[in-house]
């Protein structure tokens, strides 16, 4: 089977292959990752690997910190204002559910001021990134690099001046190279292009990571409790950590993060040249702002997109269904998704659309 999954979402084989040979016995400790302790000098190598594999892949600049935590990206949404919200006031560009929801949750904690939005077309769209009226008393500009949902990615990032700038990466990083040194904080939730549910990378420049958190944060939602305990403050998801950091050597073996993107491209372009040229299917997002990862689609009939989606099922293809919220069709083509899955796919729609021409 060919797995579009959204996320959780298709893995490298030859990292679950490597993952299941070690599986009793991880390189000779007589145990599995999974029944190791944290404070183990086998896993404080694979959490100390997996960091320096991550800063080696995206050049990490040395005055940020990488952190492995739990509670899905979703609790970075409430984590974001805890820890940042000096002023109390944030501004979010709005481009779909994920934003949606971080948006929601700031606004327990201060004032949210939405600077831009693409509500206006379905969220089809990344809205302008220049001239965006900033607030003065901005702590932070939250932006969602690659929307899941709605198929777009940010090409250009926002001009934010000397405002930190946020970002949601949970369905892109790694997908290609990104300055890291624009950003005060980066989050990813793995379960798309990095690794199995349960971990969620976030990349946080050192200055931001201070006790002056608002008050009541729990700990566990301190930035600096995880940074002062190297992710090890409490039982981190081992097993998840342990995977990631098989995943980072795996794009590391193809060349890097340049050489990841171009292969990305290559995926994308097979699917997004069908999709103009077919008169059945059609992609849904602006052409300047589509996805590298996510392809959402339609047909013009409802019975058509049922019928696809039966047929592309029977044959193997998974998870091809849209997001409960848009409906129709979506491929999911993270890095793990191998050429030739996207080439089989784009074949497939060819013969759906013979057969199935009015
Ligand atoms: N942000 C983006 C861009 C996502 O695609 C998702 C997907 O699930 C989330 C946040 C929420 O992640 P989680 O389920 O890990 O909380």
């Amino acid at each position: 089977a060919y797995n579009f999954s959204a996320g959780p979402a298709v893995l490298p084989e030859a990292v679950l292959r490597e993952a299941a040979e070690e599986m009793l016995d991880y390189k000779g400790t007589g145990m599995s990752v999974m029944e190791m302790s944290h404070r183990s000098k086998a896993f404080e190598e694979i959490i100390g690997n997996a960091e320096k594999s991550l800063r080696e892949l995206v050049a990490i600049p040395d005055n940020y910190r990488v952190l492995f935590l739990q509670g899905g990206a979703s609790q970075q949404f409430a984590m974001i204002p805890m820890n940042l919200m000096k002023n109390k006031v944030a501004d979010y560009i709005h481009t779909g559910q994920w934003t949606k929801r971080a948006i929601a949750e700031a606004k327990m904690y201060g004032k949210v001021n939405v600077i831009a939005s693409s509500e206006d077309k379905t969220f089809s769209y990344i809205p302008e990134v220049k001239d965006l009226k900033i607030s003065d008393d901005a702590d932070y500009i939250y932006i969602c690099h690659n929307n899941t949902i709605y198929g777009t990615k940010y090409n250009d990032i926002p001009e934010t001046g000397d405002k930190l700038l946020v970002a949601d990466m949970s369905s892109d990083m790694l997908s290609e190279p990104i300055d890291v040194s624009k950003y005060g904080l980066i989050f990813a939730g793995v379960q798309k292009n990095i690794g199995p549910a349960g971990v969620v990378v976030v990349i946080i420049r050192e200055d931001l990571i201070t006790e002056d958190v608002l008050p009541g944060t729990p700990t566990m939602l301190r930035y600096k409790i995880h940074a002062d305990n190297d992710s090890l403050y409490n039982t981190p998801p081992a097993y998840g950590i342990y995977i990631c950091g098989k995943v980072f050597k795996w794009i590391q073996s193809l060349g890097g993060l340049e050489a990841m993107k171009k292969i990305n491209q290559e995926k994308a372009s097979i699917l997004y040249d069908y999709l103009d040229s077919s008169s059945m299917f059609k992609g849904t997002a602006a052409k300047k702002d589509r996805s590298l990862m996510n392809v959402p689609f339609i047909t013009d009939s409802e019975e058509l997109n049922v019928k696809f989606l039966k047929e592309a099922k029977a044959l193997g293809f998974e998870n091809l269904k849209g997001h409960r919220t848009v409906g129709g069709m979506r491929a999911s083509i993270y890095n793990a998704m191998p050429v030739e899955g996207v080439k089989t796919l784009v074949d497939f729609m060819k013969k759906f659309e013979a057969e199935n021409k009015k």
